[in-house]
Protein backbone atom coordinates (compact mmCIF):
# COMPACT_ATOMS: atom_id res chain seq x y z
CA UNK A 1 0.00 0.00 0.00
CA UNK A 2 1.70 3.70 -1.08
CA UNK A 3 0.06 5.26 1.94
CA UNK A 4 1.77 2.91 4.84
CA UNK A 5 5.02 2.69 2.59
CA UNK A 6 4.63 6.50 2.80
CA UNK A 7 3.88 6.66 6.53
CA UNK A 8 6.79 3.91 7.31
CA UNK A 9 9.12 5.75 5.15
CA UNK A 10 8.59 9.39 7.08
CA UNK A 11 8.59 7.90 10.28
CA UNK A 12 12.00 5.76 9.57
CA UNK A 13 13.28 9.48 8.47
CA UNK A 14 11.84 11.45 11.71
CA UNK A 15 13.47 8.70 13.58
CA UNK A 16 16.45 8.72 11.84
CA UNK A 17 17.20 12.96 12.31
CA UNK A 18 16.11 12.57 15.81
CA UNK A 19 18.69 9.57 16.15
CA UNK A 20 21.26 11.31 14.22
CA UNK A 21 20.56 15.05 15.88
CA UNK A 22 21.02 13.11 19.90
CA UNK A 23 23.99 11.27 18.62
CA UNK A 24 25.52 14.73 17.56
CA UNK A 25 24.55 17.88 15.89
CA UNK A 26 28.24 18.25 14.83
CA UNK A 27 27.15 15.83 12.03
CA UNK A 28 30.03 14.35 11.90
CA UNK A 29 31.41 12.51 8.60
CA UNK A 30 30.05 8.96 9.95
CA UNK A 31 27.18 9.93 11.15
CA UNK A 32 24.47 7.69 9.60
CA UNK A 33 21.49 10.25 8.85
CA UNK A 34 23.68 12.24 6.20
CA UNK A 35 24.86 8.99 5.10
CA UNK A 36 21.32 7.70 4.47
CA UNK A 37 20.33 11.69 2.92
CA UNK A 38 22.96 11.50 0.42
CA UNK A 39 20.58 11.29 -2.98
CA UNK A 40 19.31 14.28 -3.71
CA UNK A 41 15.82 13.19 -4.03
CA UNK A 42 15.57 12.13 -0.43
CA UNK A 43 15.79 15.71 0.49
CA UNK A 44 11.89 15.43 1.31
CA UNK A 45 11.35 19.32 1.03
CA UNK A 46 13.31 20.88 3.42
CA UNK A 47 16.60 21.19 1.87
CA UNK A 48 18.19 19.08 4.25
CA UNK A 49 20.99 18.11 3.27
CA UNK A 50 22.66 20.16 1.62
CA UNK A 51 24.07 20.19 -1.79
CA UNK A 52 26.99 21.96 -3.50
CA UNK A 53 24.99 22.83 -6.43
CA UNK A 54 23.36 25.89 -5.97
CA UNK A 55 19.46 25.91 -6.38
CA UNK A 56 16.76 27.29 -8.35
CA UNK A 57 15.36 30.71 -6.65
CA UNK A 58 12.00 29.27 -5.30
CA UNK A 59 10.33 33.05 -6.99
CA UNK A 60 10.86 35.67 -9.40
CA UNK A 61 13.50 38.37 -8.23
CA UNK A 62 10.86 40.94 -8.16
CA UNK A 63 8.48 38.53 -5.42
CA UNK A 64 9.74 40.25 -2.46
CA UNK A 65 9.03 43.72 -4.21
CA UNK A 66 8.48 46.32 -0.92
CA UNK A 67 10.88 44.46 1.13
CA UNK A 68 13.63 43.60 -1.34
CA UNK A 69 13.67 44.87 -4.52
CA UNK A 70 14.21 43.12 -7.76
CA UNK A 71 17.61 44.10 -8.48
CA UNK A 72 19.16 43.78 -5.17
CA UNK A 73 17.44 39.83 -5.53
CA UNK A 74 18.70 39.29 -8.84
CA UNK A 75 22.57 40.72 -8.00
CA UNK A 76 22.40 38.92 -4.71
CA UNK A 77 21.21 35.71 -6.63
CA UNK A 78 23.79 35.62 -9.85
CA UNK A 79 26.68 37.42 -8.83
CA UNK A 80 26.92 36.76 -4.73
CA UNK A 81 25.30 33.68 -4.59
CA UNK A 82 26.70 32.11 -7.92
CA UNK A 83 30.16 32.98 -6.77
CA UNK A 84 30.10 31.24 -3.61
CA UNK A 85 28.73 28.09 -5.17
CA UNK A 86 31.67 28.39 -7.57
CA UNK A 87 34.10 29.17 -5.79
CA UNK A 88 33.10 26.11 -3.23
CA UNK A 89 33.19 23.49 -5.91
CA UNK A 90 36.78 24.94 -6.46
CA UNK A 91 38.05 24.67 -3.09
CA UNK A 92 36.17 21.43 -3.04
CA UNK A 93 38.18 20.08 -6.03
CA UNK A 94 41.38 21.24 -4.64
CA UNK A 95 40.94 19.86 -1.31
CA UNK A 96 39.58 15.81 -2.33
CA UNK A 97 35.77 16.32 -0.82
CA UNK A 98 33.00 14.59 -2.21
CA UNK A 99 30.51 16.85 -3.25
CA UNK A 100 28.27 14.20 -3.81
CA UNK A 101 27.98 13.88 0.07
CA UNK A 102 25.65 16.62 1.86
CA UNK A 103 27.26 19.85 2.77
CA UNK A 104 26.67 19.64 6.32
CA UNK A 105 29.22 17.30 6.38
CA UNK A 106 32.00 19.59 5.23
CA UNK A 107 30.76 22.57 7.71
CA UNK A 108 30.81 20.36 10.80
CA UNK A 109 34.80 19.56 10.43
CA UNK A 110 35.34 23.17 8.66
CA UNK A 111 38.29 23.96 10.69
CA UNK A 112 40.41 21.03 8.69
CA UNK A 113 39.71 23.05 5.72
CA UNK A 114 41.15 25.95 3.98
CA UNK A 115 39.44 29.72 4.41
CA UNK A 116 38.21 29.71 1.00
CA UNK A 117 36.32 26.79 2.03
CA UNK A 118 35.31 27.95 5.26
CA UNK A 119 34.26 31.59 4.02
CA UNK A 120 32.36 29.95 0.23
CA UNK A 121 31.08 26.69 1.73
CA UNK A 122 29.20 28.82 4.61
CA UNK A 123 28.11 31.22 1.74
CA UNK A 124 26.47 29.04 -0.08
CA UNK A 125 25.20 26.95 2.36
CA UNK A 126 23.65 29.85 4.18
CA UNK A 127 22.10 31.39 0.86
CA UNK A 128 20.76 28.46 0.42
CA UNK A 129 18.52 28.37 3.50
CA UNK A 130 18.20 31.86 2.54
CA UNK A 131 16.38 32.00 -0.33
CA UNK A 132 14.24 28.73 0.92
CA UNK A 133 12.94 31.09 3.71
CA UNK A 134 11.75 33.55 2.15
CA UNK A 135 8.29 33.96 -0.06
CA UNK A 136 6.05 36.85 -1.28
CA UNK A 137 4.35 38.82 1.33
CA UNK A 138 1.06 37.42 2.47
CA UNK A 139 -1.51 38.24 5.07
CA UNK A 140 -1.22 37.05 8.32
CA UNK A 141 2.41 35.96 8.11
CA UNK A 142 3.36 34.20 11.39
CA UNK A 143 4.46 31.02 12.34
CA UNK A 144 1.85 27.87 13.60
CA UNK A 145 1.42 25.02 15.53
CA UNK A 146 4.15 23.34 17.56
CA UNK A 147 7.23 25.86 15.98
CA UNK A 148 4.86 28.52 17.29
CA UNK A 149 4.32 27.04 20.59
CA UNK A 150 8.15 26.29 20.77
CA UNK A 151 8.68 30.43 19.85
CA UNK A 152 6.20 31.20 22.85
CA UNK A 153 7.56 29.20 25.40
CA UNK A 154 11.27 29.94 24.66
CA UNK A 155 11.27 33.80 24.23
CA UNK A 156 7.92 34.58 26.16
CA UNK A 157 6.04 35.74 22.98
CA UNK A 158 6.18 35.93 18.93
CA UNK A 159 6.65 39.79 19.07
CA UNK A 160 9.21 39.09 21.78
CA UNK A 161 11.31 36.21 19.89
CA UNK A 162 11.24 39.28 16.75
CA UNK A 163 12.40 41.54 18.65
CA UNK A 164 15.55 39.32 19.95
CA UNK A 165 16.14 38.01 16.89
CA UNK A 166 16.32 41.53 14.96
CA UNK A 167 18.36 42.85 17.51
CA UNK A 168 20.50 40.03 16.95
CA UNK A 169 20.82 41.32 13.31
CA UNK A 170 21.27 44.85 13.93
CA UNK A 171 24.06 44.46 16.54
CA UNK A 172 26.43 42.51 14.41
CA UNK A 173 28.97 44.71 13.27
CA UNK A 174 30.02 44.51 10.23
CA UNK A 175 28.97 41.45 7.71
CA UNK A 176 27.14 38.47 9.04
CA UNK A 177 24.11 36.79 10.20
CA UNK A 178 21.31 36.27 12.27
CA UNK A 179 20.33 32.82 13.59
CA UNK A 180 17.44 30.72 14.98
CA UNK A 181 18.78 27.29 15.80
CA UNK A 182 18.65 24.39 17.69
CA UNK A 183 21.28 24.35 20.36
CA UNK A 184 23.06 20.99 19.83
CA UNK A 185 23.54 20.56 23.58
CA UNK A 186 20.43 21.06 25.24
CA UNK A 187 18.54 21.03 21.79
CA UNK A 188 16.33 23.94 22.43
CA UNK A 189 15.79 26.96 20.53
CA UNK A 190 18.19 29.40 20.81
CA UNK A 191 18.74 33.28 18.66
CA UNK A 192 22.52 34.23 17.73
CA UNK A 193 24.22 35.61 15.23
CA UNK A 194 28.13 34.67 13.37
CA UNK A 195 30.62 36.55 11.67
CA UNK A 196 30.81 37.12 7.40
CA UNK A 197 29.52 33.28 6.36
CA UNK A 198 30.25 31.58 9.29
CA UNK A 199 26.89 29.25 10.65
CA UNK A 200 26.00 27.67 13.77
CA UNK A 201 27.11 23.82 12.07
CA UNK A 202 30.49 24.82 11.85
CA UNK A 203 32.65 23.60 14.75
CA UNK A 204 34.59 27.08 14.91
CA UNK A 205 31.57 28.75 15.47
CA UNK A 206 30.75 29.86 18.98
CA UNK A 207 26.81 29.22 18.79
CA UNK A 208 26.60 25.50 17.70
CA UNK A 209 23.38 24.08 16.26
CA UNK A 210 20.79 23.48 13.47
CA UNK A 211 19.60 26.23 11.67
CA UNK A 212 16.14 27.03 11.37
CA UNK A 213 16.12 30.30 10.04
CA UNK A 214 19.17 32.83 8.69
CA UNK A 215 19.03 36.79 8.08
CA UNK A 216 21.70 37.84 5.75
CA UNK A 217 22.74 41.24 7.47
CA UNK A 218 25.60 41.69 4.75
CA UNK A 219 25.31 45.17 2.80
CA UNK A 220 24.85 43.49 -0.36
CA UNK A 221 21.50 42.13 1.26
CA UNK A 222 19.77 45.53 1.52
CA UNK A 223 21.83 48.24 0.69
CA UNK A 224 20.33 49.68 -2.79
CA UNK A 225 16.68 49.68 -1.09
CA UNK A 226 17.82 50.75 2.64
CA UNK A 227 21.64 52.00 2.17
CA UNK A 228 22.63 52.32 5.88
CA UNK A 229 18.94 51.56 7.52
CA UNK A 230 19.98 48.05 8.32
CA UNK A 231 17.23 48.12 11.05
CA UNK A 232 14.18 49.18 8.45
CA UNK A 233 15.54 45.90 5.84
CA UNK A 234 15.27 44.05 9.27
CA UNK A 235 11.88 45.17 10.47
CA UNK A 236 10.50 44.69 7.18
CA UNK A 237 12.28 41.15 6.48
CA UNK A 238 9.05 39.55 8.47
CA UNK A 239 6.83 40.40 6.01
CA UNK A 240 8.28 37.47 3.65
CA UNK A 241 9.57 35.00 6.31
CA UNK A 242 8.27 31.37 4.75
CA UNK A 243 7.18 30.03 8.43
CA UNK A 244 6.41 26.90 6.71
CA UNK A 245 9.85 26.04 5.98
CA UNK A 246 10.48 26.98 9.27
CA UNK A 247 8.22 24.70 10.58
CA UNK A 248 8.91 22.02 8.29
CA UNK A 249 12.94 21.73 9.85
CA UNK A 250 11.43 22.53 13.39
CA UNK A 251 9.38 19.58 13.14
CA UNK A 252 12.29 16.99 11.64
CA UNK A 253 14.95 18.49 13.63
CA UNK A 254 13.31 19.51 17.08
MN1 LIG B 1 24.30 37.50 0.89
Amino acid sequence: MATGKSTNRREFISTSLKGGLAMTIGLSATTPILQSFTNPADRIGSLFPTGFDQQPLPYKYDALENVIDAMTMEIHYTKHAAAYAKNLKEAAAAEKVDITKPLEDVLARISTFSTKMRNNGGGHYNHELFWQSMQPKKEGNAPAGSLLAALNKTFGSFDAFKKQFGDAGKNRFGSGWAWLYIDSKDKTLKIGSTPNQDNPLMDISEIKGFPLLGLDVWEHAYYLKYQNRRADYIDNWWNVVNWNFVQQRFEKMG
